[in-house]
């Protein structure tokens, strides 16, 4: 009898774990990237990509020929999706897979398609701020109901502060309908205002300059993206004062060097932020980003697992005040 009990527990013990695993119903736990950037393939971006490719900045001279922006020189580089429709399906593969829910932004036909073609609640719609649009239409779209955050605002590619008065109205919009908003600090990539954007400047990209705007919406919950890297210390003073101010860890995370990385993202949580940091991707062309990147913090010796699991999903779950709301989260 107890022989037969052990064999009875054995076998069930067994189906019980092979199972689940035999139809591939095991999910994983669910990851929201807040920093996806939803574009068409764009001919400049079809070369390879070399994650952590800023490991090496070497200088150059302005009469010669200009350096590489990225670089596809290493043994593994990402490959850039073919075309649009390429795009497309590996982004809600991974929606699928890797049980993920994308903050996504862009251009608003690649981003309709998404949004149409992922599960229901997987896409979460973001409009950015053009101060050439009238604050009416800007209203409007946001009172349309398909967009749900404001982002990704970058006044810093554009020479402005993110306190410039050009921004208060529609920040004041935002506020108004309790819509967060992501705001784009920090680093361009190496050359940025020589290479793509001459109007960018390093300075404006001081996360304290948000002080300002903060001060004239007081409601209006903002997160810092890039971390405003690399000035974190920066970004910490203004956590510090700002306790409604959140960040997300995209861009940099794929970009400059691991080691970097992972002392940035420790940094934060040793001074006090681990509950205010969210995972974003800063998602562009190349489909492996993401798991490259999610990788990162999987892989952080230095997080204990309930940390992880807060900056890949709990985090960002209560910043968009979406746990128990009209989202439909999958199940941790
Ligand atoms: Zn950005």
């Amino acid at each position: 009898m107890q022989f037969n009990r052990f064999l009875f527990t054995l076998a069930f013990g067994w189906l019980a774990i092979a199972l689940p695993g035999q139809d591939n119903s095991v999910t994983r736990p669910p990851i929201i990237d807040i920093h996806v950037h939803a574009l068409p393939v764009s001919p400049a971006f079809t070369s390879a990509l070399c994650p952590w490719f800023l490991t090496d900045m070497p200088g150059g001279d302005p009469n010669d020929p200009a350096p590489a922006f990225f670089t596809d020189d290493c043994d593994d580089p990402l490959p850039a999706a073919a075309n649009d429709e390429v795009m497309q399906e590996e982004v809600l593969r991974r929606i699928r897979e890797m049980n993920m829910t994308m903050v996504a932004f862009g251009a608003p036909t690649i981003l309709h398609k998404w949004y149409d073609d992922a599960p229901a609640g997987r896409i979460i719609p973001g409009i950015g701020i053009d101060p050439n649009m009238p604050v009416d239409n800007f209203r409007d779209s946001l009172s349309s109901g398909f967009y749900k955050v404001v982002a990704e605002v970058a006044p810093q590619y554009q020479g402005l502060s993110p306190s410039d008065s050009i921004f208060t109205p529609y920040f004041a919009v935002a506020e108004e309908l309790n819509i967060p908003v992501g705001i784009h600090m920090g680093t361009g990539g190496n050359g940025v205002a020589n290479l793509t954007s001459p109007n960018y400047r390093a300075s404006l990209g001081n996360p304290l300059l948000l002080e300002e705007m903060l001060a004239r919406h007081p409601k209006l919950k903002i997160w810092v993206m890039h971390a405003g890297y690399p000035l974190v210390d920066e970004l910490i003073a203004l956590m510090g004062a700002h306790a409604y101010v959140y960040l997300d860890i995209s861009g940099f995370i794929w970009s400059y060097p691991l080691a970097e990385v992972n002392y940035v993202i420790e940094k934060l949580v040793r001074a006090g932020f681990g509950k205010r940091i969210m995972y974003g991707t800063d998602f562009l062309f190349w489909p492996r980003m993401f798991e490259t990147s999610i990788g990162v913090i999987e892989d952080a010796d230095y997080l204990s697992e309930e940390r992880k699991r807060d900056i890949l999903f709990h985090n960002a779950a209560r910043f968009f005040r979406m746990e128990g709301g009209d989202f439909d989260w999958p199940e941790e």
